[in-house]
């Protein structure tokens, strides 16, 4: 009871001689922690920080019980490790440092979101256009609408674009004549930035034996990420979606537009949620236990 009655003491001293400065200190840590999370998350690297978790641990009791030999290993490791995970992380970190630079006024993003919307609406349009034109004409296309988690990697395996989304540019891309049809093209905010990139293929032993590698490239980026994933198959002209490694087959053009409004653009409620303030809404995403099992196509 005593000990309690200390700790309590003790805190309200340290909390009373807290200044301005030290909760300034604290906000500023938690913001960054806060941005590392994000940037794992976005980068499905939580086996890598569990790594560096360990080797930390490992450092920490070699030098409580004086390993001098592993200590020196592990230090290394660490140094030299960080310099590693720079260059790994390089176009994650140019992204976040471009986002703080041009976030100077973040709150002006406020009067983006209505654009950014109407950038993502428009893509969903075009797509459901061209994959009804592409559907008919049994032309394969493979489409993946990126979200929270970032495909940079994947964009780095095709040919990068920045271009506005339009029927005839999507078609064009996956005639199969043209040089870029092969592979998926890749959308982010309403624009295609990529085409021609390689996914990560499924690791589902059971799908359906009918599902040859454009669809099980698609199911894997699914699985990979929570990125939305549209198909229409070169050999029956049926248009899919799948969305954290489901396959939704058969659907017309009505069914894949309401799909897409339901998973890329937020719901009223959402949106009204979106404008309190978000930092423990963005927490709790990221502290979100993924949805790892049950997944079958
Ligand atoms: P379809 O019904 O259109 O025939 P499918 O699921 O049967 O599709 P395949 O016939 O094997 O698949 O399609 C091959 C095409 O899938 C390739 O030409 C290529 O464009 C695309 N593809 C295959 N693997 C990948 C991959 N890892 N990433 C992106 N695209 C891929
Ligand atoms: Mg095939």
């Amino acid at each position: 009871m005593e000990i309690w009655t200390n700790i309590v003491a003790l805190c309200n001293q340290y909390l009373f001689n807290m200044q301005l400065t030290d909760i300034l200190d604290i906000a500023i840590i938690a913001y960054l922690v806060y941005r590392l999370l994000g940037l794992v998350r976005s980068t499905n690297s939580e086996r890598l920080l569990r790594g560096v978790l360990i080797v930390l641990l490992a450092l920490l009791l070699s030098s409580f019980f004086q390993l001098r030999s592993l200590e020196f290993v592990l230090r290394m490791l660490m140094e030299w490790g960080v310099l590693a995970l720079i260059i790994l992380f390089q176009p994650e970190i140019r992204r976040i440092l471009e986002q703080v630079g041009g976030s100077r006024f973040s709150f002006l993003k406020i009067f983006n979101k209505e654009q950014q919307l109407g950038d993502i609406e428009h893509a969903i349009t075009v797509t459901v256009e061209a994959c009804g034109d592409m559907s008919k004409s049994r032309t394969g296309a493979l489409i993946v609408f990126e979200r929270k988690n970032a495909l940079d990697e994947v964009l780095r395996s095709g040919t990068k674009l920045d271009a506005e989304p339009s029927p005839e540019l999507l078609k064009n891309i996956f005639f199969v004549k043209a040089p870029m049809h092969d592979g998926a093209l890749i959308m982010r905010e309403g624009r295609v930035l990529g085409a021609g990139c390689m996914l990560p293929l499924s690791r589902n032993v059971n799908l359906s034996r009918d599902l040859g590698m454009r669809h099980r490239a698609g199911i894997g980026m699914s699985e990979n990420s929570d990125a939305v994933v549209v198909l229409v198959s070169e050999e029956t002209g049926s248009i899919s979606v799948a969305v954290g490694g489901m396959l939704k087959r058969h659907l017309t053009t009505e069914t894949l537009r309401m799909l897409l409004y339901n998973e890329l653009l937020p719901k009223d409620d959402e949106t009204k949620e979106e404008k309190k303030p978000s930092l423990l809404r963005d927490v709790r995403n990221i502290l979100k236990p993924k949805k790892d099992d049950d997944r079958h196509a």
